[in-house]
């Protein structure tokens, strides 16, 4: 295990713990009033401190976060300490995961300057980290990450696949996961293994219905772990399903970690691609690749007469990718069979590997090797 990977008493594995009811109010009150008493640098008290994050109770597990000011950190350290304590004298049995953090407090700076960021890191048994990302939500991000990641696999390679779109977790759903991730002894998360693919995913670690209430600094924390804690064995591809948008959770990754490219998914529509560019805009200010842009719901093929309807237009993400100088990876249907198989748990590329929707992820998985290589 390396040095800074901790064990699975925080965060992600408080949600491990059997779930009965997740929120626990009154505890929660409890342990804010006792941070009344825990001193900060600079003068006040923790709990009233804009910083700290909500204070989460499940059943087994206590987790909060203090935001602090780039360079903090350590300031921090004893008051840090001392909630600590106080909240595991509240918790009993629970255990207890404080976290200092100061990288929403640094998230601007990388808005500006095109610097890499010191620091940056590879992940444990990954050659190489593939993030798919889209402007908005709904354009098939998640259906096309899955079926990137089996098709790199059709192409021989050993692939992983995270979830990090926290909030709207759905590979289990896409992959037929169920059940929760197993634990090591050591405290690292044992992924699925689905179709060969190696999955984690927040998702299968809530109960249905339930949302991750976690706000920036523990969402972050939480992606760290699920990135770093899991025993991604040795793959050669490890695709990471990333929230829509540009938010807290890819800043935190792309400081952190070293991604060696993200695909751009849109649909034709102007409107997506308008959203699609401000999430280029974004990686280039972070120095991550493009590795290429995906058509989506590109055109739709009649069922009954085969015949094709380019409802929304298409080919403007490939001439908007041209314009930009991004590869252009290839464009993907809008065919019902590609949600019926998704909903069912069985992605296109193994559903129906012959299918010509198949070869189309099979296509973009083969020019996103070449344009990685
Ligand atoms: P996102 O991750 O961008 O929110 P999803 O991958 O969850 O989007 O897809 C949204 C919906 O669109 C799902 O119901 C999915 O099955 C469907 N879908 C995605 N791509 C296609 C496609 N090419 N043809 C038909 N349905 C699709």
């Amino acid at each position: 295990m390396g040095a800074g990977l901790r064990r699975h008493d925080d965060g992600v594995a408080a949600l491990l713990a059997p779930v009965t009811q997740m929120a626990d109010t009154e505890l929660s009150a409890e342990i804010k009033s006792a941070l009344a008493r825990v001193e900060i640098p600079g003068g006040g008290d923790l709990a009233s401190y804009a910083g700290l994050s909500e204070i989460i109770v499940t059943p087994g597990a206590i987790a909060f976060a203090i935001a602090v000011a780039p360079g903090m950190e350590a300031a921090f350290g004893p008051a840090r300490d001392e909630a600590q304590k106080a909240a595991q004298a509240i918790g009993g049995a629970r255990k207890v995961m404080v976290s200092v953090t100061a990288e929403k407090s640094n998230a601007p700076k990388f808005s500006h300057g095109k610097a890499v960021p010191p620091g940056k890191t590879r992940v444990d048994g990954v050659k190489r980290i593939i993030g798919v990302g889209s402007g908005k939500g709904g354009v098939g991000k998640s259906t096309t990450s899955v079926n990137i990641a089996l098709a790199l696999q059709a192409e021989g390679l050993k692939v992983g696949i995270l979830d990090a779109d926290l909030y709207g977790p759905s590979i289990p759903k896409l992959l037929g996961i169920e059940g929760k991730p197993a634990i090591r002894e050591d405290g690292i998360f044992q992924p699925h293994e689905a179709y060969g693919l190696k999955a984690i995913s927040i998702g299968s670690m809530l109960v249905p219905g339930q949302a991750v209430v976690w706000r920036g600094p523990m969402a972050t924390s939480g992606l760290r772990q699920l990135l770093r804690e899991t025993d991604w064995g040795d793959i050669d591809v490890l695709i990471i399903d990333l929230p829509p948008g540009t938010g807290d959770i890819h800043i935190a990754l792309f400081q952190q970690t070293i991604v060696d490219g993200v695909v751009i998914v849109s649909t034709p529509q102007d409107v997506a691609w308008i959203d699609a560019q401000k999430a280029i805009d974004m990686l280039g200010k972070m120095s991550v690749p493009v590795v290429g842009v995906v058509e989506n719901m590109s055109y739709f093929i009649a069922p009954d007469t085969g015949k094709r309807y380019d409802i929304f237009g298409t080919g403007g993400a490939e001439r908007a990718a041209a314009d930009l100088g991004i590869p252009f990876l290839g464009a993907i249907p809008l065919v019902m069979s590609i949600r019926e198989n998704s909903d069912a748990g069985s992605p296109p590329v193994v559903a129906e590997p012959d299918g010509a929707e198949a070869e189309a992820y099979r296509l973009i998985a083969r020019r996103l090797v070449a344009t990685l290589a």
